[in-house]
């Protein structure tokens, strides 16, 4: 059925504690629930695998939630899932999102002996003060605990996530912790500045006065700091949040971007196939018990029980979305290819684009757009002009 090799996304969405700025589908005290939760994931993901005819699968992501908070056994057997309903790539990618307080020896030669060849670490930060604020379980010796043991086991792809623009976070403390950040020499950074969510306890301590708002200039010079140091460290800026070395970009977010198949399982997860965009119920206990109903003859997309919505998008609707997003790459814009790929006139966002060029967020060259700095970092203003009228 799809030509192309989907990336998997595997939703874990248990967490031991849940960060106070976190607004992801995860959950504290839920952790009952993981013995029921696991076979109903490989149910889905086995429905998949035969609702799709076994397409080829290039890149698999454990993302949560805390993947590396369940035991090792039970991420294996939703990996054993996929291998058997999949045709999973030999030089598939296999990410894991980790937390830096969960890591033994033994869970890393786990790990490594299901096939797990990339590790995502949500340092945050170098500061315990810092992580404090974020309400983190872990601590800088952790994660620098967590770093060592890791090369050790034999990961040679190591991405670390931080956090900037938190209240009170000086720029020295920002560029110190970048630097401690490179003195580990990972293959990949993502960084990304701290949103206070609606819905959340941070959201609310800022409401009632009982945190400080964060400074939005701060931020954008902390990002502008990162863009500097990380690139006299000769990393790739290769997207709006996300620095690599060479040859070791997120194949899997790659994916993303390229506005390519993605397949996303577990409550709440997202996807994109065949032209449409659908996601998942996101309680995990009504996900686990409509996933535990027996399920009589072949699967078929349309008899996923837990799928909560779907939407068709029009050529137009795609063209838009996989421009917004190839814009988040360095790689830039093409209106020429979106015009090959969709078969319809790019003129609109093509003439959208150059309207832009003088405020100096966008450049154009050779045929291809780009965003410049200014423009990374007001994204998201650029993105709205290119949504569909
Ligand atoms: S560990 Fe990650 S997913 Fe879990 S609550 Fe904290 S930020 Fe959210």
């Amino acid at each position: 059925m799809h030509q192309q090799p989907i990336a998997l996304y595997i939703h874990i969405p248990f967490c031991q504690t849940k960060c106070s700025y976190c607004n992801f589908n995860t959950y504290a005290r839920l952790e009952g629930l993981i013995p029921q939760y696991v076979p109903a994931l490989a149910t889905e993901i086995a429905a998949w695998g035969e609702a799709l005819e076994r397409p080829q699968v290039a890149t698999i992501f454990f993302g949560g939630g805390t993947p590396s908070w369940i035991p090792p056994h039970l991420l294996a057997q939703a990996l054993h899932a996929a291998r058997t309903s999949f045709d999973v790539r030999t030089d598939a990618e296999i990410t894991m999102e980790m937390n830096p307080g969960d890591v033994t020896p033994e869970r890393l030669a786990a790990w490594r002996g299901m096939g797990v060849n990339r590790l995502s670490m949500g340092v945050q930060s170098f500061d315990d003060a810092m992580l404090r604020f974020l309400t983190r379980r872990h601590t800088a010796a952790d994660a620098v605990a967590a770093y060592r043991l890791a090369r050790q086991a034999g990961f040679a792809d190591i991405n670390l996530d931080l956090i900037y623009g938190l209240p009170n976070q000086t720029q020295a403390q920002w560029r110190d912790g970048l630097r401690q950040a490179l003195d580990f020499a990972p293959e990949h950074l993502s960084l990304y500045a701290l949103t206070v969510e609606e819905g959340t306890p941070l959201h609310a301590q800022v409401q009632a006065g009982q945190a400080p708002q964060a400074d939005p200039d701060a931020s954008a010079d902390m990002y502008l700091a990162a863009e500097e140091l990380l690139a006299q460290a000769d990393y790739r800026h290769y997207e709006i949040s996300n620095w690599a070395t060479p040859g070791h970009e997120c194949r899997h977010n790659l994916a993303y971007w390229r506005n390519h198949p993605f397949l996303g399982v577990g409550p709440g997860a997202h996807s994109y196939l065949g032209g449409q965009r659908f996601w998942n119920i996101n309680s995990p206990t009504d996900y686990t018990r409509r996933m535990q109903q027996p399920h009589p003859g072949r699967w078929t997309p349309q008899a996923i029980p837990v799928v909560e919505e779907r939407s068709s998008l029009s050529d137009e609707d795609k063209l838009s979305e996989t421009a917004i997003l190839a814009l988040r790459l360095e790689d830039g814009l093409s209106p020429a290819a979106l015009e090959a790929a969709f078969g319809i006139s790019a003129h609109r966002v093509a003439h959208t684009l150059r309207s832009l060029a003088p405020a100096g967020l966008v450049i154009e060259d050779r045929g291809l757009f780009r965003l410049t700095s200014k423009g990374r970092l007001l994204s998201n203003e650029v993105f709205l002009r290119l949504l569909p009228a």
